[in-house]
């Protein structure tokens, strides 16, 4: 892409900021109570301010009151949106960015301001707009544009309950050629997503980055378990200690993942489920031979590797 199609693509993709993916659309559900009882389980929310209506009538409302985070919750199209839905101007703006080659996507960030309180029986109905687009950026992704939605949700007397900002980033994906000109930044070469390292899990990773597969062991039952958790599952005990594998395993399923490419990733990678000789299952990569060569039954020897620059990693090869 040259200087001036670079110059009528941006024209083009910025023509859409302003337009109206949904015009001021009411929910098709009221807010009700049992579908904040089912959000609420799901993220472990126990304000009594959403759940517990005997508490509620005695709190300075009187009532309990919707979860504000919910508010982008009501107007949601159920599982019918994956049978597809009438063009609007964000799949337009998403098709002119994918037929550039921007089709890498990204969800970057998502910002909620909350102005008005809800209740059960409320009908939210929200507007979303494209907001604005970024000037071309060059990520770590690979280089694109970053462009942001505006939802105004309101309920049924016109007032706005809140906002909400949405950031996506639309890239070329790094292994394919850039179309673009005149960008000689060197770009980092990806790696592998970091492993979440938290209070339960961060022992095990660091036992890997020193070479040792481990697994964990109830001090009360001598169940093993893994991935790593706080309790055990057969006696509920949360006293543990851990044994270390031998990395002798056989497939007891595997597939080859060939969609999407993600980078920092081989291309095609096999992954398989191993039962270890120790008796616990473990989910890694295999190496080392073709995909064709895989079957279930297969014996497998695991070596803990390098596998990037910033990943250590156990993969599988055949035994
Ligand atoms: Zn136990």
């Amino acid at each position: 892409m040259n200087e001036e199609e670079l110059k009528a693509f941006e024209a083009e993709i910025n023509s859409f900021v302003g337009q109206v993916v949904y015009p001021t659309t009411a929910a098709d559900y009221d807010i009700n109570e049992t579908m904040v009882r089912q959000w609420a389980e799901v993220l472990d929310e126990t304000n009594p301010a959403y759940l517990d209506k005997a508490w509620a009538a005695t709190s300075s409302r009187g009532h309990i009151i919707a979860p504000p985070a919910m508010m982008y919750v009501w107007g949601q199209e159920g599982f019918q949106v994956t049978k597809g839905r009438a063009p609007n101007a964000m799949s337009n703006l998403v098709a002119t960015f994918n037929k550039y080659g921007y089709t890498g996507v990204l969800g970057t960030n998502v910002k909620q301001d909350y102005r008005k309180e809800s209740q059960i029986g409320d009908t939210i109905s929200v507007h979303m707009v494209i907001d604005n687009i970024s000037e071309r950026k060059t990520t770590a992704r690979g280089t694109g544009y970053f462009f942001e939605t505006l939802s105004t949700f309101t309920d049924q007397h016109g007032d706005t309950v809140g906002t909400q900002r949405f950031k996506v980033l639309k890239f070329i994906p790094q292994d394919q050629p850039a179309t673009a000109s005149g960008d000689g930044d060197a770009l980092e070469v990806p790696t592998r997503i970091p492993s979440p390292r938290g209070h339960d899990n961060k022992w095990w990773w660091d036992a890997c980055d020193a070479g040792k597969v481990l697994i964990q062991r109830c001090k009360n039952c001598g169940a093993l378990r893994h991935p790593p958790r706080p309790m055990c599952g057969e006696c509920q005990s949360m006293e543990w200690d851990y044994i270390e594998s031998t990395l002798d395993g056989e497939i007891m399923s595997y597939t080859c993942l060939r969609h999407p490419v993600i980078p920092g990733y081989p291309k095609d990678p096999m992954i398989a489920v191993i039962k270890l000789a120790e008796g616990t299952h473990f989910v890694a990569n295999i190496v080392g031979c073709t995909y064709e060569d895989l079957s279930i039954g297969m014996k497998v020897k695991g070596k803990v590797e390098q596998v990037d620059e910033k990943t250590v990693l156990p993969q599988f090869y055949p035994a």
